[in-house]
């Protein structure tokens, strides 16, 4: 029997998401998966290793009702959105969400929309579902161009802010979107919360609009599978008719329970990374040579004048001092480098080794 010839068709011309490298052993930096640097605190920890216990037994709740009403009464209070719980998606993290909108609305060869460079998983998922693809190339400063406006399709996806690049879009050009699209506009929020953007109170008139966002970010929760979508109530009915039943766990909903009861740490500890980004977007902008983006995120995006000295800094980071970042070997990438925003003592180490680096190549 050959496997190949069983296959679905587009898996022919299908390229799997390439995940940044998660090594096994110890005694690395890892600056290199957009990972939040500190540890769940140690409140949040207790209420998971508190809830191993006899209920993990059973099912866990579907939909999440709890942490769907937190999010609404809790977290989002002051953010000017959606109140009814009927309008919250929640998800195994904001990866399963796209999937999801995915299998919502795309039947094969219809279009989908989306930017490069940004989230890979865009892509990938739009070939999975063997759409036909329309990947609209940012301006130079990363903008969203004007051809934008007149595009048309089922799904457009917007990242904001925007990975790898940093930046976000203001409510204006999204609003303006949403106007102009024809079909559902996604704003993937995953990195919201490292600035005060947000686009949530579009949604209270915007009815083409879903919002996804994630625990894994801020909250720490990578590992546990996390995330949540805002839409219209027509919108997200149809995303839980299409989902897997039990899509998150028992744990991981008391976890996401105990971030939202513990939002206001978890926001001063966020402080933290803020001012790291902007500690270490200052320090390496002192360098000839290099220029670092702006930043509404957790890493920042730094260019090189000379786009082949930033494989020697990659090879030399992991190779010499373990410490990971990430390079995209794409058009239009070659001269970049992604770093994400590490500890004090993490970024300090980054810091002297690139001091060192700078002596040697730049
Ligand atoms: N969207 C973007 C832009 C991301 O960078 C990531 C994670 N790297 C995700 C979605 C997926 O996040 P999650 O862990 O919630 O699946």
């Amino acid at each position: 029997m050959n496997i190949n010839e069983l296959l679905r068709e587009n898996l022919k011309k299908y390229s799997a998401y390439e995940p940044g490298e998660q090594p096994s052993n110890e005694g690395w930096i890892k600056l290199n998966t957009n990972e939040n640097p500190y540890p769940p605190i140690p409140e949040i920890l207790e209420d998971i290793k508190n809830a191993v216990n006899d209920k993990i037994r059973r099912y866990p709740d579907p939909t999440a009702l709890e942490v769907r009403k937190a999010i609404l009464n809790l977290l989002l209070r002051d953010k000017d959105t959606l109140t009814n719980r009927n309008t919250v998606f929640i998800g195994n993290g904001c990866d399963e969400i796209l999937d999801i909108i995915f299998k919502v609305f795309v039947d094969p060869g219809d279009e989908v929309v989306f930017f490069y460079p940004s989230y890979g998983m865009y892509k990938v998922l739009a070939s999975l579902y063997n759409a036909k693809i329309n990947e609209i190339k940012l301006n130079e400063d990363f903008s969203i161009p004007d051809s934008a406006y007149t595009a048309k399709g089922k799904l457009m996806f917007i990242n904001s802010p925007n990975n790898a690049t940093g930046n976000s879009y203001g409510n204006a050009t999204i609003l303006k979107i949403c106007s102009s699209f024809p079909g559902i506009v996604v704003i993937d929020e995953t990195y919201a919360d490292f600035s005060d953007k947000t686009c949530l109170p579009l949604l209270k008139k915007v009815k083409n609009l879903i919002v996804a966002r994630t625990f894994s970010k801020i909250f720490s929760l990578a590992s546990l599978r996390f995330g949540y979508a805002l839409a219209d109530a027509t919108i997200i009915k149809e995303m839980n008719r299409v989902k897997l039943p039990y899509n998150t766990n028992y744990l991981s909903q008391i976890a996401a329970l105990s971030c939202i009861k513990h939002r206001d740490k978890l926001y001063e500890q966020n402080k933290k990374i803020i001012e790291e980004r902007n500690r270490l977007t200052e320090e390496l902008n002192n360098y000839n040579g290099i220029k670092v983006l702006h930043s509404d995120t957790n890493f920042i995006f730094v260019k090189f004048d000379d786009k082949s000295k930033t494989l020697k800094f990659l090879w030399d980071l992991k190779d010499k001092h373990k410490i990971l970042i990430r390079h995209f070997n794409k058009p239009g990438l070659y001269p970049y480098i992604r770093i994400t925003i590490g500890t004090k003592e993490e970024n300090n180490k980054f810091l002297d080794v690139f001091r060192e680096l700078a002596n040697k190549y730049l």
